[in-house]
């Protein structure tokens, strides 16, 4: 618990200003005029830091941007119009044709169709493997993958990786780690074991009123002794290296956002600073709210998947590597597509919405929805059933949300 103490002093004090305005200012502008034509070559060269053109950042995403990477202890963030722009920035900017990247476990449907069906269209083709499968991770870096991708918790599988150990992997065949850490943050600080990229969607629990979409990569500093990037592996990027500890920030910028345009706008930013400044809070609630509800569920012999629960695969890793906590999710298996409507229908406090990490608790049935355009096998790799409904828990009574999911649960139940 001594983290969101940690993190309850940090954010307020990142997100606004003690003198003047005290909410972050929203600088809407798209673009920035310079003082003389001087000032303008040293801003596109680098050597004067001020904003020149929103699609490569303006200075409220620079404030969002920097408090993330305070909150992360990383060297830099990169802010992105949303979540998918932010896994779509990094892969692009490390990865060209004829690369192959490694996705470690279940991911959220709109990841596993990057890298299924999109990435391969570019040339970049992608593996899978099961959190556990260390074997083919191992013979997966030892034959060259540029980068592994990993969920700190599979979105809706609900598995959990052991991100030490894979950062311990990638560190020694040097190919870049990064996690997906959208459901998990403060809970799990991917840069202090080893992953060099921390991806979020922050349009998820750090907004955490669906107001803003959103997302960010957060990245480690460049230099020192172990230096990934300078492994032949990446020698196309050699030249931005010049950039020193800040480089990524470069090169996600220099080789995604500069071309393909993800870029956040001021105002999500904005909101998602407002949102920011009480995560610790509501992380803290929700976290513990979570494993109650999944407690009281099962107690009612609700076929309900949570880690926090003795038959859960991973229960002995969360314990042992999530003592906060894993993340707003869990999963109810209603067995049948008809009885996981029944559920999601009957209930009267979840909200079906595709989001998750809402202030509100959300439901929804996963085959019929995100997953409907994926083949059975796609399925089976990403362990969605006909049953399978996902449930992001939010601020209410975990009591309440209980006694509403137990009297659902039994009409859904009560269907042929
Ligand atoms: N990563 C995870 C774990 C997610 O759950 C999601 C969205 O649900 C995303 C990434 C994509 O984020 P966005 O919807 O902001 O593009």
């Amino acid at each position: 618990m001594k983290r969101f103490e940690y993190f309850s002093t940090l954010l307020p004090q990142l997100a606004g200003e003690k003198e003047g305005p005290v909410a972050p200012p929203v600088v809407s502008s798209a673009a920035f005029g310079y003082a003389s034509a001087q000032e303008a070559e040293a801003i596109f060269a680098g050597e004067v830091q001020k904003p020149f053109y929103a699609r490569m950042g303006n200075p409220t995403g620079a404030r969002l941007e920097k408090a993330l990477a305070a909150m992360e202890g990383g060297a830099g963030a990169v802010v992105t119009a949303s979540g998918m722009g932010a896994i779509a920035m990094a892969v692009t900017a490390f990865c060209e044709a004829g690369d192959t990247i490694l996705g470690v476990g279940g991911f959220f449907g709109g990841t596993y169709a990057l890298m299924n069906e999109t990435l391969p269209r570019l040339g970049i083709e992608a593996r899978f493997c099961d959190v556990d499968d260390f074997a083919r991770i191992e013979e997966s870096l030892r034959e060259g993958v540029k980068l592994v991708l990993v969920e700190s918790v599979g979105n809706p599988n609900l598995k959990l990786p052991d991100l030490a150990k894979l950062g311990r992997l990638c560190r020694e065949y040097e190919t870049l780690l990064a996690v997906d850490n959208t459901l998990t943050p403060l809970v799990v600080q991917p840069l202090k074991t080893g992953a060099d990229l921390v991806l979020y969607s922050t349009t998820k629990i750090i907004s955490g009123h669906s107001a803003a979409l959103g997302g960010a990569v957060v990245f480690r500093g460049v230099g020192g002794e172990g230096e990934k990037l300078l492994s032949a592996r990446y020698a196309s990027l050699r030249p931005l290296l010049e950039k020193g500890k800040g480089a990524i920030g470069a090169i996600l910028k220099k080789r995604a956002m500069r071309d393909f345009g993800m870029s956040a706008n001021a105002f999500a930013s904005f909101l998602t600073l407002l949102g920011l400044e009480t995560l610790p809070l509501r992380m803290r609630r929700v976290n513990e709210s979570t494993a109650k509800l999944a407690g009281l569920l099962h107690a009612e012999r609700v076929r309900v998947r949570h880690p926090s629960l003795e038959g859960h695969e991973h229960h002995l890793r969360y314990e042992a590597h999530f003592p906060d906590g894993c993340g707003p999710l869990l999963t109810v298996e209603c067995g049948t597509r008809a009885r996981a409507f029944a559920f999601l229908n009957e209930s009267k406090l979840l909200t079906q919405t595709a989001n998750v990490g809402d202030n509100r608790t959300l439901g929804l049935h996963m085959a019929s929805t995100i997953y409907r355009d994926f083949d059975e096998l796609d399925r089976k790799i990403l362990g969605i059933t006909e049953g399978l409904v996902r449930i992001s828990v939010g601020l209410e009574s975990p009591v309440a949300l209980a006694e509403d999911m137990l009297e659902a649960w039994k009409k859904a139940m009560a269907l042929k």
